[in-house]
């Protein structure tokens, strides 16, 4: 059967529009759709992770995303209960950003349809998909009008987020699954007094998890994860909870005093389930959400999206050129799975993960309390990376490192140099 275009990509967010604008720069005839206007926000925060930042740069969307105002977020600060932890956010020169939804997908839309060729169509949502000798090869869709009309291509790449339709048609087969963990409510805030130098704040406080994702200037989102047994409470009384919650934590009461809650709009969800999905299968393919899903408590849900684009657009693209699909898109999958475990490991063990015991933050605060403590504390952690932590925590670090120029084998001939003389007495 002929096909009217190489690949309809259902789902126009960053998962969509990334594979999207890949596969057009490669020549590929691409139909990108999207039930929603845009430019829209979706169910998400903001928190882009440096691979992600990395992968953006890759697509040449971050002058843009600059361009739109976002603020350059150059440190991250962990608070754990009263005591503070700061960074900066990646090596010199190296920035994050919290893009808000509305700007980041339409930025990632403009760009496929530009520079990729890709053609878009909004608010036409993807009813089913048609069937031919046991492979997916089209999908019926309902346009703005209402109008109903069969599109055929040689692929169809479910995009369309954690309740994927895709997926539910194709039976895609879910694997290492975890129910959801945490709910989440978050909101956007204006009137935050800002940090000195714009940061990233996460709190471990009173086992919620607190996020500041500083936005464009004046404009910050505010996420709390909770623990399931506060949902309902929040559910009734979400807005009053949400500020005590949020004014009880290290320095916020004075920073929230004239705060204003954009449309007095919080939003929350019971929590997001985890998993990985079969990312394919005759003549269908998965991205994004649709094909991994994890709690968002890590930040990386944008980062993997776009990441994950560049290795799916490469197997789509061999397929379309005559490779053979199964092998092809099993060595995507098998790839695709050995890249992104171990970090949807970690996530769940950090989601699942409650405060230290009252006991330990007090020691913790004792060693604080005397400077030259803190600083043999640092430097014996920074000798103990990236053997002497726990596994999971050493997997983490060596897989950041690179990004700081520190591999495995050398991070304590880096540390030591700036070492205390006393520490080696
Ligand atoms: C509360 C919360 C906070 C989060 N915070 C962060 C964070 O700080 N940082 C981070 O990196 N990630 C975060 N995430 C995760 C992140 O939002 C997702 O990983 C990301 O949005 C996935 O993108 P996607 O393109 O796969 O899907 P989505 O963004 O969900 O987009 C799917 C699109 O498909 C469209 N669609 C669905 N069905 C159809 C259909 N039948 N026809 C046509 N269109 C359809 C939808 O309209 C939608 O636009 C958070 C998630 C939640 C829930």
């Amino acid at each position: 059967m002929d096909s009217d275009y190489d690949v309809l990509v259902v789902g126009a967010r960053v998962a969509g529009a990334s594979l999207a604008l890949l596969l057009g720069e490669k020549g590929h005839r691409v139909l990108l759709v999207d039930r929603d206007t845009f430019p829209s926000d979706t169910l998400s925060t903001h928190f882009v992770i440096a691979s992600g930042m990395m992968a953006l740069k890759r697509l040449g969307v971050l002058d843009d995303l600059h361009a739109a105002g976002f603020r350059r977020v150059t440190r991250s600060r962990t608070w754990i209960e009263d005591c503070l932890f700061e960074g900066p956010a990646g090596p010199a020169g190296a920035t994050m950003l919290a893009p808000r939804r509305d700007a980041l997908d339409s930025i990632l839309i403009r760009h496929a349809r530009e520079r990729g060729g890709v053609e878009f169509h909004e608010q036409t949502i993807v009813e089913g998909l048609i069937e031919q000798d046991g492979r997916v090869v089209g999908a019926t869709l309902r346009t703005r009008d209402g109008e109903r009309r069969e599109v055929h291509a040689r692929v169809v790449v479910g995009a369309d987020g954690k309740y994927s339709k895709v997926a539910e048609w194709v039976k895609a087969e879910r694997y290492d699954t975890t129910p959801a963990l945490r709910p989440a409510y978050y909101g956007y805030y204006h009137g935050l007094t800002p940090l000195p130098e714009t940061a990233l704040e996460i709190f471990f406080c009173d086992d919620r998890i607190g996020f500041v994702f500083p936005m464009r200037p004046d404009e910050d989102c505010l996420a709390l994860e909770l623990q399931p047994e506060e949902y309902e409470a929040f559910r009734a009384n979400p807005r009053e909870l949400f500020e005590e919650r949020f004014r009880a934590l290290p320095g916020m009461a004075a920073r929230m005093r004239d705060v204003t809650l954009e449309n007095g709009k919080l939003f929350g969800t019971r929590g997001i389930e985890n998993y990985l999905r079969r990312p394919f299968g005759p003549g269908w393919a998965l991205a994004g959400d649709a094909a991994y899903l994890k709690d968002p408590s890590n930040g990386s849900g944008i980062g993997d999206a776009v990441s994950q684009a560049f290795p799916l657009a490469d197997a789509l693209d061999a397929t379309l050129r005559g490779a053979d699909w199964e092998t092809t898109m099993s060595a995507y999958q098998h790839t695709r799975d050995a890249a992104v475990t171990p970090m949807y490991h970690w996530t769940i063990a950090a989601t699942q993960r409650h405060d230290a015991a009252p006991e330990a933050i007090t020691w913790l605060r004792a060693a604080l309390v005397t400077p030259h403590v803190a600083r043999r504390m640092i430097y014996w952690l920074a000798d103990a990376m990236p053997d002497g932590l726990p596994p999971d925590v050493q997997q983490r670090v060596k897989a950041t490192g690179p990004y700081f120029g520190v591999h495995a084998s050398s991070a304590i001939a880096v540390a030591q140099p700036a070492r205390d003389p006393d520490a080696r007495s």
